[in-house]
């Protein structure tokens, strides 16, 4: 079955090709579209090759594929007759080369050699498809609702096509909920077939991810319109406008007749698969569906609006008062398993805090002042490490049980140096840290000791946080009171804070206490917390103990070079990061994020690939591709994500 590729001189078909999640009202759309004199819609080509060659299920028309007038016309005209074409070859190909996890070799500017020939090969298909359409319809605009993100970056290679991009959007939540819902498949003849159901939180990851990928096209040169679903509902006349003008299409005269007040008056047509409407014929209403917004549970809802923000916020989707909801929420990697209720120790080990400032003097005493105040029975001594500054003596005392000694930072200058300094100042049997402007709980150290000191094999304890954030305060816990290195390395679970780590002295001897060698003390807490776990599971109080002031000015986050090198470090130092795959599509998406703020799109767009390729779930790489394309900033995100409490 050799089908030669079309002549070099053989005129382009004109594809009017209709991208976006599915259930976002395309069938409609495409409907219409179809009516505009000149175009001919014949649905979801994608499944042509599956559901009518292989399966022979039923074309728009109501007839079998085989017994389509139409399609068997169609087949004549491109391959000289069906039988010419293979359907597993088709799919074969279509697994190699269409597929959104080779996202760099089908956007970016590197590809194999190989990709190109099997690509060149898939092309070639659809080329001949697209012509005889033309040629059977007598049309001037071949309409193609496959959606598929991965298929309209692989058109817009083909040497034949003339595409045009329709992006097709929906409130996600609208989107979502549909995706729920068990739909029956009218096409399948000999069985029941129903359509899938998937997790709004899985749609909502999708919904995000192919905008943004959609988004790239017109950067890339393709000829891209967007056009919301609901206004579509509210103004057919005006939304069929503009995508004839896409199309190319004259639309004078009575052409747009078949719109009207009370709907759309469709024909027959002859698609090959597609939402079940599109067997409805006659008069057609448009209408509003927000079942979603009574339908779709609120815990839904609020993960929907969180994950596809970025887009929602482009497309005119806003959702202020779920925003609001969704801030008090948070993640739980794993359900808590027993109480927190431990037995008190009968002999209270001494604690030994490292308090590092930099120039805050005001904030440092009111963080001074909480560690001084706490509840604990046993000795509490404090040094405070000035870093890169002038220390104040006055803050020494040598009361009692609670002493507070000055010093300067004597080793690598920064955080880590500083937090070591102290450390090797202290001879107390637990060493805890506190930023200079962070402040404990009263109860904080007597509940962790309690807790670390029943589990004699941890070496360190940490409790969950208040994060306040432009006044206001969102708790972030994590649900456990063990945190292992699994987990560790799938995630960093910012609530997990450097001012809430507690550990014991022998952490500190073997090794140093902070790895001083990590550029500019980034990810440095992340790196202790893995050291800890890889000898025991860390003790976790999930109580929200510590203080944590988040400023959208915060001195860590704009420094993303030396946070690209240090999440570098941790890859090569950590390899059970690069196995598994949601801790590989994390770190890549991390990576992506900061080269993408950086504007390193190129080496941005190889860890979006990457991040996504390990794990289509993970929401950085998302992030990463809307900064990429300058949908939104990376300080613009970053402002979003701390004022929910999060990082990057
Ligand atoms: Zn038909």
């Amino acid at each position: 079955m050799i089908i030669p590729p079309l002549e070099p001189e053989h005129a382009p078909t004109r594809v009017l090709y209709v991208a976006g999640m599915g259930r976002s009202g395309s069938t409609l759309v495409e409907r219409a579209i179809a009516q505009l004199p000149g175009a001919t819609g014949v649905g979801e080509v994608v499944f042509l090759w599956d559901r009518g060659l292989r399966r022979d299920e039923r074309c728009g028309c109501g007839e079998r594929f085989s017994a389509c007038s139409f399609w068997q016309r169609v087949g004549k005209a491109g391959f000289g007759g069906w039988d010419q074409v293979d359907p597993d070859e088709m799919t074969a190909l279509a697994e190699e080369v269409d597929d959104l996890r080779d996202i760099g070799q089908l956007a970016g500017p590197i590809v194999t050699r190989r990709f190109r020939a099997r690509q060149r090969r898939y092309l070639e298909h659809y080329e001949r498809l697209y012509d005889a359409i033309r040629e059977v319809a007598g049309c001037d605009v071949v309409v193609d609702t496959s959606k598929l993100t991965s298929l309209a970056y692989s058109l817009r290679r083909a040497e034949h096509i003339d595409l045009r991009v329709l992006q097709l959007v929906r409130d996600p939540r609208a989107v979502a909920y549909s995706w729920t819902k068990t739909i029956r498949r009218p096409e399948v003849l000999d069985r029941e077939a129903y359509m899938p159901t998937y997790r709004p939180s899985y749609m909502a990851a999708l919904w995000s991810g192919h905008n943004a990928l959609l988004e790239l096209l017109p950067r890339l040169g393709t000829p891209t319109e967007r056009l919301r679903y609901e206004d579509f509902v509210d103004d057919p006349l005006a939304s069929l406008r503009r995508v004839a003008e896409l199309a190319g299409l004259d639309v004078s005269g009575d052409a747009l007749d078949f719109v009207s007040d009370s709907g759309l008056d469709l024909g027959v047509v002859h698609t090959v698969s597609g939402n079940p409407s599109r067997f409805t014929t006659g008069r057609v209403s448009l209408r509003r569906d927000d079942a979603w917004r009574a339908e779709l549970p609120a815990s839904a809802r609020r993960v929907v609006t969180a994950l596809t923000w970025p887009g929602r916020r482009a497309y005119g989707y806003d959702a202020t008062a779920e925003h609001r909801a969704e801030a008090s929420g948070h993640q739980d990697p794993v359900p808590s398993q027993r109480p927190q209720a431990l037995p008190e120790p009968t002999v209270w080990p001494s604690v030994g805090v490292v308090l590092v400032t930099h120039d805050r003097p005001a904030l440092m005493r009111r963080a001074l002042a909480s560690i001084r105040s706490q509840d604990y029975p046993g000795r509490l001594e404090v040094r405070v490490v000035f870093d890169r500054a002038e220390p104040d003596q006055t803050l020494h005392t040598d009361a009692d049980d609670r002493p507070v000694r000055v010093g300067v930072n004597t080793r690598t200058p920064g955080l880590c140096g500083a937090r070591n300094t102290g450390v090797l100042d202290l001879d107390a049997d637990l060493i805890a840290f506190c930023d200079d402007d962070d402040t404990w709980e009263p109860g904080k150290l007597r509940r962790q000791v309690a807790a670390l000191e029943a589990e004699p094999d941890a070496v360190l304890a940490t409790t969950a946080m208040v994060v306040d954030v432009d006044g206001r305060s969102v708790a972030r816990t994590c649900g456990t009171d063990r945190v292992r290195l699994e987990q560790l390395l799938r995630s960093r679970l910012a609530m997990l804070h450097s001012s809430s780590f507690l550990a014991r002295r022998n952490l500190v001897t073997a090794t140093g206490l902070v790895d001083e060698s990590l550029p500019r003390s980034m990810a440095e807490d992340w790196e202790l917390l893995l050291r800890a776990a890889t000898r025991a599971p860390i003790v976790h109080v999930d109580e929200p103990l510590v203080r944590v002031q988040w400023g959208v000015s915060s001195h860590f986050v704009h420094r993303w070079v030396d946070k690209n090198e240090a999440h570098r470090t941790l890859l090569a130092r950590y390899p059970a990061m690069t196995r598994d795959r949601v801790a590989a599509g994390l770190m890549a998406g991390k990576l992506a994020f900061g080269h993408a703020a950086l504007g390193e799109r190129r080496a941005a767009w190889r860890y979006i690939a990457r991040s996504a390729r390990a794990n289509w779930r993970e929401p950085r790489w998302v992030l990463a591709s809307a900064v990429a394309l300058r949908l939104v900033s990376a300080d613009r995100v970053m402002t979003e994500l701390t004022r929910r409490g999060h990082g990057i």
